[in-house]
């Protein structure tokens, strides 16, 4: 079966075997941000709606479960676009919960929707909720995410203060800093009273790693990453995320299948993708030049370095 909405299992330093569900099925998103590794979004919208039916990512998972794979540390909700959009987010997470008992699910989500107290009473279901929160300051918020109209930074942050009252769960704030955009002082003091109020399980402070939206958008360096890290009680560089080793799969076929999937969420060398998957570079590499081939991937330059892209993944000029 080939999956639609079930992608990974993903490494993750903060959610380990994380198994993803995408509960969009295209670029459905409340924000455009301009570092997004996903590729443009192609339906900005603040409207909840069934955007991929849940009965049908559940039946993908069931089949997941099937294959008689390790089960995953986590099954974690995200994807191609944000989660909380889709209306049947509960009943797919109180699915996942009846296929895998023992594994907790995360949701990543950009909190745009969390001033919804119907949306805050889905995500309560979940153990983990990985918010993100790049800026406080209007101008700077506008900038970087670019959301849909309505959704302000004030209400955005205060939608996650008051899920933490309501929530029993574990909560780990992510900033994503970009040169000159929100990495100002005034944002660093305004984050640092709300992680202060917050109080999350956890905050990531992190930058780019690989070519978001827009060309030209650039990582901030180590020191200011570090400072802001100190600055907000922050842990040390997350791990970057590793698909499951493809060593499971010696089937050049599902390699193939496994990158293609890899690429479509986000670009990605080959080294990248063969440290991802545990896999040889040279079956990566092949995989690679078979899908550039057939027109499913396309080949990027960024800072030197090429990356692969799925060719659905549109880069702004
Ligand atoms: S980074 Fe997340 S919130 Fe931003 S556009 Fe991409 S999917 Fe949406």
């Amino acid at each position: 079966m080939t999956y639609k909405y079930v992608f990974g299992p993903v490494m993750s330093g903060r959610l380990g075997r994380s198994l993803g569900l995408d509960l969009l099925g295209g670029r459905v998103c409340s924000m455009d941000c301009v570092y997004c590794e996903v590729g443009a979004t192609r339906t900005l919208t603040c409207e909840r709606a069934e955007y991929a039916p849940a009965q049908d990512i559940l039946r993908e998972l069931a089949d997941w479960k099937a294959q008689g794979l390790t089960p995953p540390d986590m099954v974690t909700l995200g994807g191609l676009g944000e989660p909380t959009l889709n209306s049947a987010m509960a009943e797919v997470i109180t699915g996942a919960r009846v296929l895998f008992p023992d594994t907790p699910v995360a949701v990543l989500t950009n909190a745009s929707l969390m001033a919804d107290p119907e949306v805050r009473r889905e995500l309560a279901l979940a153990d983990v909720v990985l918010p993100s929160l790049d800026s406080l300051v209007e101008d700077e918020f506008c900038a970087i995410n670019r959301p849909c109209p309505g959704v302000t930074p004030q209400a955005v942050a205060e939608g996650i203060i008051a899920f933490r009252d309501e929530f029993k769960g574990k909560i780990f704030l992510e900033i994503l800093l970009a040169e000159g955009i929100n990495d100002s002082d005034e944002n660093l003091d305004r984050l640092k009273t709300f992680c202060r109020r917050l109080a999350p399980d956890r905050v990531d402070v992190v930058t780019l790693t690989r070519p978001g939206t827009v060309k030209g958008v650039r990582p901030v360096d180590g020191a200011v990453l570090s400072r802001w890290r100190k600055a907000l009680g922050a842990g040390e560089t997350r791990d970057e995320e590793r698909r499951e080793p493809a060593a499971a799969t010696s089937d050049m076929a599902r390699t193939t299948a496994f990158v293609q999937a890899s690429l479509a969420r986000r670009p990605q060398t080959v080294l990248q993708l063969a440290q991802a998957l545990g896999a040889d570079e040279h079956d990566i590499r092949a995989a690679v030049d078979a899908l550039v081939r057939a027109g499913d991937v396309v080949a990027a330059q960024d800072r030197g370095e090429t990356f692969y892209h799925g060719s659905g993944h549109v880069l702004e000029s």
